[in-house]
């Protein structure tokens, strides 16, 4: 047989969590067709030999919904081996929409996901009216796989127009929200999203939709999932409450349909939570119904100097010294009797924002070129190095260089022994990228990349083949995403290809692609070294290819013909 493409000794990590093995991968007509040695010609083969070949990573929470019509395979995505986005979270999408809305519906995108105005005015070309349109409008002009939500924002928007943001509906009104949502998932929308954040305001100071919507309204749009038996629940329900998992509780029984409930990650300020809330989703699972939890790979990294900081302002000591000019700052943090304050500043057990944890601070940046050699080393690490105690150390080596040591701290995340147990918690989802949102604030593309990079090969708390499976497989069978996530005969051949020794992400960098002159943070990766959706190359090395050969993804609904 001749296939279109042969990858030749690459070592296969399937998505399923098995152990991985070296097997060649044929593809035809866009397919995985046949694995293990192959000897058929192909029109073209690659040489993966030491490298990874992975299904390709699925971003389910992205704000991608305007990006792709200007930007086709949402980059920076290909770049971290990503192949599918999902988009409509958060209770946003740009359809169902009426003629005359569109400004009503960017009012929310530009605020609570700070997208530039700019952009979103030049880029969205407008025209659908429902669901199916908006989806029908992308097919064909993709070069990464995308689905979406139907977002309760314009739903509620459509039915009750700018009263949308003043009171809650009638019954009436919620019946006509709920075909909406009915008609979204019979035309492929891979599932429904609200907000209730109290933080998510529009640009007109006004709130969400969504966020007038009582219990039975919510209640009401997802039962139209549980009757359609199709489609996946994303619920943002806002800053963390215990009471958020009775909602989840009660969606996914009168729904069977899997929940995608609150982030999860270990905060130094409240440091139990998050076994409270992997605890919290045991019963619902225990009781047979699904609410998943998502966590973020990404630490959220904060950068300091001990030149200007906040970072230990809840410590008397080192808050007063950091207020104090310059010189007497720095006698002080010499002096040893202050060091010993310092010291017992630190050992109140209360819990703080700064976590007082030295292996989860890092040296970014060094001014003597003799310090070099701690660059990219936890302060834990070069107190060792330096035969000297953490705290002893992390000032010296400032002093050592005029406080001007830039250090990295991670204020959320970042703790190997969390992240170990939430990673590997069934009932947790990976990934929080938001990405296409906050597009100049941060860049967090990478979360796959640093999964692979930080928590597999750098920390050890997960093995490759987990790994690929939390980005993959998973994935698609929460989301319904039917022949994909797999590297197995039959399956779309959306595949990442990645050097295990090297994969990590680079620091997000400034790039002037957006529309309407805006900016915007993009990212790029070492060892990602082909990104393949539906059998073809769109990303070798970091270079997009032209080609665009991604499909819109749609429910089991759609292929199923159900009637709505
Ligand atoms: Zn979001």
């Amino acid at each position: 047989m001749t296939y279109d493409l042969i990858l030749r000794g690459g070592r296969v990590v399937d998505g399923s969590g098995q152990p991985s093995y070296l097997a060649d991968v044929a593809i035809k007509d866009g397919k995985i067709v046949e694995l293990g040695r192959v000897t058929g010609g192909a029109a073209k083969t690659i040489d993966v030999q030491g490298l990874v070949v992975a299904p390709g990573f699925i971003d389910h929470h992205t704000h991608m919904d305007a990006q792709v019509f200007w930007d086709p395979y949402a980059t920076s995505e290909p770049q971290h081996g990503i192949t599918s986005v999902i988009t409509g979270n958060c209770g946003l999408a740009l359809a169902p929409i009426k003629p005359g809305d569109e400004d009503a519906i960017l009012k929310s995108f530009v605020r609570v996901e700070a997208m530039p105005r700019a952009a979103l005015e030049k880029g969205v070309p407008w025209g659908w009216r429902s669901y199916g349109d908006y989806l029908d409008r992308l097919e064909g002009r993709l070069g990464i796989n995308m689905g979406g939500l139907v977002g309760h924002i314009a739903v509620r928007q459509y039915v009750l127009g700018e009263e949308s943001v003043e009171r809650p509906a009638t019954p009436e009104e919620i019946q006509r929200m709920k075909q909406l949502v009915r008609e979204a998932i019979g035309a492929g929308s891979l599932g429904f999203s609200t907000n209730r954040n109290e933080r998510h305001m529009r640009e007109d100071g006004k709130p969400v939709g969504s966020r007038l919507a009582n219990d039975d309204e919510l209640l009401s749009l997802c039962d139209a999932l549980g009757e359609l038996n199709a489609g996946a629940i994303q619920l943002a329900l806002g800053q963390y409450s215990s009471k958020h998992f009775e909602m989840y509780e009660q969606v996914a029984r009168r729904t069977q349909r899997p929940v995608i409930g609150q982030g999860v990650m270990y905060r130094p300020a409240a440091p139990t939570r998050w076994t409270e809330q992997l605890n919290a989703v045991v019963p619902i699972f225990r009781a047979g119904y699904r609410a998943y939890l998502r966590t973020h790979t990404v630490p959220n990294y904060r950068t300091f100097t001990l030149e200007n900081t906040q970072a230990f302002d809840e410590f008397p000591t080192w808050k007063s010294l950091m207020f104090a000019d310059m010189d007497t700052r720095k006698k002080g943090l010499a002096d040893p009797e202050t060091r010993q304050k310092l010291r017992a500043d630190l050992a109140d057990p209360r819990p703080t924002t700064f976590h007082r944890r030295w292996d989860i601070v890092r040296i970014d940046k060094v001014v003597k070129p003799e310090n070099q050699k701690y660059v990219g080393k936890s302060v834990a690490k070069m107190a060792e190095m330096r035969g000297q105690d953490n705290i002893d150390a992390f000032l010296d080596l400032a002093l050592e260089e005029d406080l001007a040591t830039t250090f990295k701290n991670a204020n959320a995340g970042g703790d190997p022994d969390s992240m170990r147990v939430i990673l590997q918690n069934p009932h947790v989802l990976v990934g929080n990228s938001d990405a296409g949102a906050h597009v100049q604030y941060n860049a967090e593309f990478g979360y796959g990349t640093t999964l692979l990079g930080l928590w597999v090969r750098e920390q050890g708390v997960l093995s490759l083949e987990q790994a690929i499976h939390k980005l993959t497989f998973q994935v698609a069978s929460i989301y319904g995403l039917e022949g994909r996530g797999l590297v197995k005969s039959g399956y779309a051949a959306d595949l990442a290809i990645f050097d295990p020794e090297t994969v990590n992400p680079c620091e997000p960098e400034w790039a002037d692609d957006y529309p309407g002159g805006t900016k915007r943070l993009i990212q790029r990766s070492v060892g990602m070294h082909y990104t393949l959706v539906n059998g073809r190359v769109i990303c070798e090395d970091g270079k997009i290819t032209g080609e665009l050969p991604g499909h819109v993804l749609r429910n089991s609904a759609y292929r199923g013909h159900a009637a709505i």
